[in-house]
């Protein structure tokens, strides 16, 4: 895995313990967007006050636009914590041509090593702007304070290629494919699948080689997905189960686990080796069950059913396994039995 290829978006890439340290004395005047838990573990590795620091609590477009009217002048932005800071903080840097700096806190999504800010307007996902974190700041002490299931939520958004690319290999299929197909990139997601499966106990463990493996999986993947302009090896049907979700429960999620739940449900409806995936999910101890995320069966019965009215709606949403299927209740039922709720 070679995070040093021009095609990352991440321009400096800082690893290892305490790499934080000290970050706020190169960085000229700044304000972060954070949450409260990683705000009190960061701080204590900066001396400089910010100019302001925002807590995170919605990305909500309105919202955040709001947040950044009228701020005093400044040089750079942090995002400090989990996907929804990050998100913040790359559509600020985006929106006001700001320095961007990332210190992910977990690594529950993708989120800070991507170009677009993942953002919403009245609850329905945008990919907006573009920003390259400089540097990308990983320090493993910071992660490791974190309890260790916000950071294997992080496998979410990699073991993801699982079902994605089978969906762009479908829709390739029926000629129905939004891009031109590419098996190298296909080929190549399965190699950063091996290297995520080959580090599965260090990832369960949060030890600093399945820190890095997931880091490393996340630039590798960018490093196949910028170039070709998309990131279909990675977000297919799983993602639109969890936009479904979203939309109709209307409150974040953490997203490596409900993105796991998307993979345990629609690997079934792919025919995709669902036994083995599922196996995988279980060994690195990601919690992908509805209980943990507080969703009732009705509603993701309601949801799996609402599945291709749903996308089918979204015109922007790519061409997956829910166009070619015709869910019933019965399959619905059957297919969440081994689910707790
Ligand atoms: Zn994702």
């Amino acid at each position: 895995m070679n995070y040093f290829s021009l095609n990352t978006n991440v321009k400096e890439l800082r690893i290892g313990d305490n790499s934080s340290k000290g970050i706020d004395k190169e960085i000229g005047k700044y304000i972060v967007f954070t949450m409260k838990i990683p705000w009190d573990v960061l701080k204590k590795n900066l001396t400089k006050t910010p100019e302001k620091i925002i807590f995170v609590d919605s990305v909500e477009k309105d919202i955040i636009d709001n947040q950044i009217d009228n701020l005093d002048d400044f040089d750079t932005v942090l995002g400090v914590g989990g996907g929804m800071a990050i998100d913040c903080a790359k559509y600020t840097s985006w929106k006001l041509k700001k320095r961007l700096v990332s210190i992910p806190t977990i690594l529950s999504v993708d989120a800070f090593t991507t170009p677009a800010a993942g953002i919403r307007v009245n609850h329905d996902v945008r990919y907006l702007g573009e920003a390259s974190p400089n540097p990308l700041i990983i320090d493993y002490k910071i992660l490791k304070t974190a309890p260790k299931s916000l950071n294997i939520a992080g496998i979410g958004d990699l073991l993801s290629i699982h079902t994605a690319s089978f969906d762009w290999q479908i829709a390739n299929k029926v000629k129905k494919s939004e891009f031109p197909f590419d098996s190298n990139a296909i080929s190549n997601g399965k190699e950063i699948l091996n290297f995520v499966y080959n580090n599965i106990g260090n990832i369960r463990e949060n030890n600093n080689n399945g820190l890095r493996c997931i880091v490393e999986a996340y630039i590798s993947l960018n490093t196949i997905c910028l170039p070709i302009g998309h990131f279909r090896i990675e977000e297919g049907s799983e993602h639109y189960l969890f936009y479904e979700l979203e939309e109709r429960l209307k409150r974040p999620f953490l997203h490596g686990e409900i993105i796991g739940l998307g993979i345990y449900l629609m690997s079934r409806l792919q025919n995709n080796d669902s036994k083995f995936i599922t196996s995988i999910m279980d060994d690195v101890s990601l919690s992908y069950h509805p209980k943990s995320m507080m969703i009732l069966k009705e509603d993701l019965i309601d949801s799996i059913l609402n599945l291709r009215n749903y996308v089918e709606k979204k015109s922007k949403l790519w061409y997956t396994i829910i166009n070619e299927s015709s869910i019933e209740k019965d399959w619905a039922e059957e297919n969440i039995k081994r689910l707790n709720f």
